[in-house]
């Protein structure tokens, strides 16, 4: 309650008027900016949408996929600062885009993985990982959605990423339940290629080297 500034991402900003929108289900980022200042937004270049009408398709497709909701309980719309008439909420606003590697996927073979609204449908349909959870992924992001983007954004990095594509059985039930039609096995097998292009070998494929034709 002390603190002077919050940070926080944003699930989708409008090209069209620069409003934010924010979910949760903890309420968690309202209760952030409630007593605070300043309000900084992280927010990564692929949430940018074109108009405010373009929230409706997509707040409901992130609700039904993360957790079978018409609407994530928490929806925060933020234009800017506080107005006069709200009791509490921050008096300066500064959102910061963040490319990191983002244009670089664009460019790739991969780029459908921008397309991800992080709703985590992918993840609980995985056997992998069901098995095996988040922390074996190594990155912020598990699941198959990790799988592909954590190689492409933390690659340069974190080289021995580039053996998360292989954690995959590749039954294709991620792209089945993807609201935004992501080819997951497909962007998988490209980047499984691109690390033996590379010669970008994981630990794992050492014993087996000396099996090669
Ligand atoms: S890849 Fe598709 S299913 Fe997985 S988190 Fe992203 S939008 Fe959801």
């Amino acid at each position: 309650m002390d603190a002077q500034a919050v940070i926080t991402g944003a699930n989708f900003v409008s090209a069209e008027t620069g409003r934010l929108v924010l979910v949760t289900n903890e309420g968690n980022t309202r209760f952030g900016m409630a007593p605070v200042d300043v309000h900084i937004a992280l927010v990564g270049i692929e949430k940018i949408v074109p108009t405010d009408r373009d929230f409706g398709v997509f707040l409901n497709l992130l609700g039904r996929s993360a957790t079978g909701q018409q609407l994530t309980v928490y929806t925060e719309f933020i234009k800017g600062p506080k107005s006069p008439e709200q009791p509490s909420g921050p008096n300066n606003m500064h959102v910061v885009f963040m490319n990191n590697g983002r244009t670089d996927v664009l460019e790739s073979k991969c780029r459908e993985i921008l397309r991800c609204i992080r709703c985590g449908a992918c993840q609980n349909v995985c056997p992998v990982y069901r098995q095996a959870s988040g922390h074996a992924y190594r990155s912020p992001y598990g699941g198959p959605v990790g799988a592909v983007l954590s190689p492409l954004l933390f690659g340069d990095r974190f080289p021995e990423l580039a053996d998360l594509p292989k954690a995959s059985s590749l039954c294709g039930a991620c792209n089945e339940v993807c609201p935004v039609d992501i080819p997951i096995p497909d962007l998988l097998l490209r980047l499984r290629d691109k690390a033996k292009q590379e010669k970008v070998y994981s630990p794992g494929a050492v014993p087996m080297s000396g099996a090669r034709p």
